[in-house]
């Protein structure tokens, strides 16, 4: 609501920059601050993007701080002429630019500190600032932050590389808007079950049957994506944060019993990591032999810090010779049973299990697509396995999409299989 003085406080953010516009860089700008700005407690209503074009920028920036009790301009700050915003904007509201001494002293001794020599005189621009606006110094760059008040609304410009822009919003641009709409902020708070091996619709079917969407002041999300089904628990307009946790933890456990043996995180943690804290739990080692995957096992598993601990190493055995030679899969049951079969998945897996001197191994054998299907084996049968000292698991699995989902959906399946034995033992 125009004007509004009560509710939650209203957002409009304008991403400046030909490069968005022709799809050359993708906004994540607009994505990352859209998810904060949520969290903080805001209500983003609108989103723009406008090229590096004066008028456009002013039309946007004009049409924004009619709609929203806030608005956030990315982009364009930098010291080359195509960068714009500072002065187009300024000029729509009519406040000169004057020399800050101090900011351009600071620009000076940052280009020398860094080894750079003397700033270029095009950098000085950067350090002209709105009267009346507030500076917020940029940690990691050279063009700070400046908060702009016009007629009551908050206009806040923030530059367009993306690590620039986090480190100006938190904390400076946070605080700055917790100190201004203190009461009228209505905090969301989320929790994250992270599910893997059912299908969205599966899982709503045995969620709907076991509880309602809405379980008093908390909703429930879908996410999916190629490695599984996020459930998002999120609460708003609770502002006692021990209130909505409690909220949280009643769901979480109502969902427990349901989504038990396919929910492997609460909260953003990947199943790679998962998998290395029960390794490390268990005083484990793994070894990891990828055919379709080309080591995107061993690739995730080793994303995670530390996992040296635990990790051995892998083979990525691609051609059925280097099954042979390098594992030592027996050649007459690749020619019996064909390379992707249930036989080369769990010899494989019992293969790389010894050749590395690990606990438990995990293996992969597939066809990714879009060649090589056939009507016994279509394009994203996938076999993989996981050996231990004491059994050779293996599960196959007709994967869809293109080669590229295909190898991200079984390398998550063969982390699971590990993940469903490690989660056993004690
Ligand atoms: P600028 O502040 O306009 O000089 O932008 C500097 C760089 O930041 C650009 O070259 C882009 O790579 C990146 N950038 C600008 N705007 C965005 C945005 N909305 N999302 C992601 N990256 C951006
Ligand atoms: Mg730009």
């Amino acid at each position: 609501m125009k004007g509004a003085s009560s509710g939650a406080p209203t957002v409009e953010i304008v991403t400046v920059g030909d490069e968005l516009l022709l799809g050359e860089t993708v906004d994540t700008n607009a994505a990352w601050l859209g998810r904060r700005l949520a969290e903080y407690g805001l209500v983003v209503v609108r989103r723009a993007s406008v090229g590096d074009d004066r008028a456009e920028i002013q039309a946007a920036v004009g049409a924004a701080v009619a709609a929203a009790d806030v608005v956030i301009v990315t982009g364009g700050l930098g010291p080359t002429p195509d960068d714009m915003t500072k002065e187009a904007v300024c000029a729509r509201f009519g406040l000169a630019l004057t020399m800050d001494e101090s900011l351009l002293a600071g620009l000076r001794e940052r280009f020398r500190r860094r080894g750079y020599g003397e700033m270029p005189e095009t950098n000085r621009r950067q350090a002209e600032v709105p009267e009346s606006a507030r500076v917020l110094p940029n940690p990691v760059g050279t063009a700070p932050g400046l908060v702009l008040e016009p007629d009551g609304r908050a206009v806040i410009l923030l530059p367009g590389v993306p690590r620039e822009l986090r480190g100006l919003m938190e904390p400076q641009v946070r605080d700055y808007l917790r100190g201004r709409f203190r009461e009228r902020l209505a905090p969301v708070h989320h929790r994250l079950l992270r599910t893997t091996g059912l299908a969205e619709s599966a899982l709503a079917d045995r969620i709907a049957a076991a509880i309602p969407r809405e379980v008093g002041p908390v909703a429930l999300a879908f996410l999916p994506d190629l490695t599984g089904v996020d459930l998002r628990l999120t609460v708003r307009g609770v502002t006692d944060p021990a209130e909505a946790t409690e909220h949280l933890d009643r769901v979480a456990r109502l969902l427990t019993p349901v989504v038990g043996s396919y929910c492997y995180a609460e909260g953003d943690q990947d199943l790679s990591a998962v998998v290395g804290e029960l390794l490390r739990a268990r005083g484990m080692t793994l070894a990891a032999a990828e055919s379709c995957t080309g080591g995107l096992i061993a690739k995730r598993i080793t994303d995670i810090p530390g996992s040296s601990d635990y990790f051995m190493g892998g083979v990525v055995a691609y051609a059925n010779e280097v099954k042979v030679t390098e594992l030592g899969v027996d050649p007459s049951l690749i020619a019996s049973a064909g390379a992707v079969s249930e036989e080369v998945a769990r010899a494989m897996a019992s293969a790389a299990r010894r050749r590395f001197g690990a606990d438990m191994a995990v293996a992969v054998t597939g066809i990714a697509g879009p060649g090589g299907g056939t009507r016994d084996k279509p394009v994203g049968t996938v076999w993989y396995a996981v050996a231990t000292g004491e059994s050779v698991t293996a599960r196959h699995e007709r994967f869809l999409g293109d080669r590229e989902e295909i190898r991200i959906r079984a390398a998550q399946a063969a982390l699971a299989l590990l993940w469903l034995n490690l989660r056993e033992r004690r």
